[in-house]
């Protein structure tokens, strides 16, 4: 059984489900990471102002009292007012680092031995040490569980941590990726569900195809697939239904050839048996047996003719012709010089004008051509008539005429003279010699050359038949 998953479809929506995921995995990744960063920079600007609103009090209480309110006020000074406990921040400031609600900011201030300043009351317990390179100096803007802090080392003054509470942001961002994921998770099954219907829809005409040409292949040989659009795939169906066209036209011939053959055989056989079962049903004299044994031997003649053009006729169809250089003024003379005994014997005259014409073409066939368009000519003729044979070279071809001055063919035929077992005088059918294949062997040999033939007859004045073949330049006569 086949696997459905090897389809066309299924493959198409595995790669388009995975590209998909990758894009709006990709996409989604890019949204959180800036909603990221933007927090990121909101709590960096709030930790710096909770800084401000930490560190300036705290210098403004550091100044000596009757002191210049511009004098600056120096690290060491705020040192050592905090480590006499000397500094009280204003309520307000204090007011900023009470809360324990989330998104609290929290501060602590350490000497430089380590030992805690000053903090406010909401600082968590598991406070990390402070950044130390060995410098006197180091900062670090660091994220530890859910807290952002600003850590400022200071080896010879005042070291501070001043951070505040991220909870509230970061469950922020995890309800945007929540909704991210759940969003990218929907628009994944829509371009899914989308996807295998476009799929479906692109390869439902492949699938008409395949089930139309799967009822041509079972025998209904006059089915064609619709081919009304204009995509790639109904450019295909006209291809398919021109060889489907053509299949059946050769199934046609094929068929109508076997009945026409076995029609054409039937008559010699059936004459051979009624002639034979009449001699035996009783003795008979010896003239009686020599007549119905003439009779058989007639019939059997016929068959024989018929068996020979018709193998002659199934090899010029299934072989190519086998070209080599030949002379077609040769092999056209030889094939006349073997009618000459009928021509004599008709009382039909033979002439010819067999100039010297090279060309690359099958003698053996090409003299089976000749042969029959002549024995027509001399057969259809008239005693006393005449066949005339030429030959010529024009415009890159070698044409060959045959023309005979018999009664010629009547125009109504004309049409159907190349066609197999057609015969114009249907009273001719059963003597010996005429199977009615003369012409459509002439007719297969030509075409295997890429040459023209045409029958002309104008009203009593014979017929004339004019074979074109194309002249290929041979290793003797180049162009
Ligand atoms: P056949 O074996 O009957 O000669 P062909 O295929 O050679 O078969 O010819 C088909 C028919 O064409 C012939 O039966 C005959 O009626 C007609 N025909 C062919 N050549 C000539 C010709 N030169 N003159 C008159 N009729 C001809």
């Amino acid at each position: 059984m086949r696997n459905p998953f090897q389809s066309i479809r299924w493959r198409l929506q595995a790669w388009h489900g995975l590209f998909l995921l990758v894009v709006i995995a990709g996409f989604c990744y890019m949204a959180y990471q800036l909603a990221w960063n933007n927090q990121s920079r909101r709590i960096a600007r709030n930790v710096f102002e909770a800084e401000r609103h930490l560190f300036h009090p705290l210098f403004e209480a550091a100044r000596p009292e009757g002191a210049d309110e511009d004098a600056p006020v120096s690290s060491s000074m705020l040192l050592e007012r905090l480590r006499a406990h000397q500094i009280e921040l204003p309520p307000e400031t204090l007011l900023r680092f009470e809360s324990t609600e989330s998104g609290f900011a929290y501060f602590v201030l350490y000497d430089t031995d380590g030992s805690v300043l000053m903090q406010s009351p909401n600082l968590p317990p598991d406070m990390a040490p402070l950044p130390n390179d060995g410098d006197d100096y180091d900062e670090d803007m660091r994220t530890i569980d859910n807290r952002r802090e600003m850590a400022r080392y200071n080896a010879k003054g005042v070291s501070s941590i001043v951070g505040r509470d991220i909870t509230p942001e970061k469950d922020d961002l995890h309800r945007l990726g929540l909704s991210l994921a759940a969003s990218g998770l929907g628009v994944w099954i829509v371009g899914l569900l989308g996807g295998w219907w476009l799929a479906g829809r692109a390869l439902k005409p492949i699938h008409t195809i395949s089930q139309t040409a799967t009822r041509i292949a079972e025998g209904n040989l006059t089915e064609r697939i619709d081919t009304a659009g204009n995509n790639e795939l109904h450019q295909l169906a006209r291809v398919l239904n021109d060889t489907f066209e053509q299949l059946h036209a050769a199934f046609e011939r094929q068929r109508r050839f076997t009945a026409d053959a076995s029609h054409e055989l039937r008559t010699p056989v059936t004459i051979l048996l009624a002639e034979t079962e009449r001699i035996l049903k009783r003795e008979r004299k010896a003239a009686e047996y020599q007549e119905a044994l003439t009779t058989c031997r007639e019939s059997a003649t016929r068959m024989r003719n018929l068996i020979q053009a018709l193998l002659l006729l199934s090899r010029q169809e299934s072989a190519p012709p086998q070209r080599e250089s030949c002379d077609l003024a040769k092999v056209v003379g030889e094939a006349v010089a073997q009618l000459e005994p009928l021509a004599r014997e008709r009382e039909v005259h033979l002439q010819t004008d067999l100039p010297h014409l090279a060309c690359q073409a099958d003698p053996a066939a090409l003299s089976i051509l000749a042969s029959n368009l002549v024995a027509n000519g001399i057969q259809y003729n008239r005693p006393g008539g005449s066949v005339a044979v030429s030959l010529q070279q024009r415009n890159g071809s070698a044409v060959l005429t045959v023309q005979d001055d018999g009664p010629g063919i009547p125009q109504e035929d004309l049409p159907h003279i190349f066609d197999r077992f057609y015969r114009a005088d249907k009273a001719r059918t059963g003597t010996s010699g005429h199977t009615g294949l003369g012409l459509a062997i002439v007719k297969t040999i030509v075409e295997n050359h890429q040459g023209t033939l045409a029958a002309e007859s104008p009203d009593g004045a014979g017929a004339r038949f004019v074979v074109s073949l194309p002249v290929e330049p041979t290793p003797q006569e180049p162009v």
